[in-house]
């Protein structure tokens, strides 16, 4: 299973039929909503790749 990294939801990637590729990374969305989220700004996800699927906002200093 791969997770939607816009709204979370686990992606089987085997019939996941909406996937992006950013970063040499494939990426599984559960629906065409979720990857023009992505496609739109797909840094802000990116980021959050090393914490387990956790979506945190920044800080801004
Ligand atoms: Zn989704």
């Amino acid at each position: 299973m791969a997770i939607d990294p816009v709204c979370g939801m686990e992606v089987d990637e085997a019939t996941a039929e909406w996937k992006s590729e950013h970063m040499g990374k494939t990426f599984y969305f559960c629906a065409p909503g979720c990857k023009k989220t992505f496609d739109e700004n797909p840094m802000k996800y990116m980021e959050s790749d090393s914490h387990g699927g956790h979506q945190e906002e920044h800080h801004h200093h």
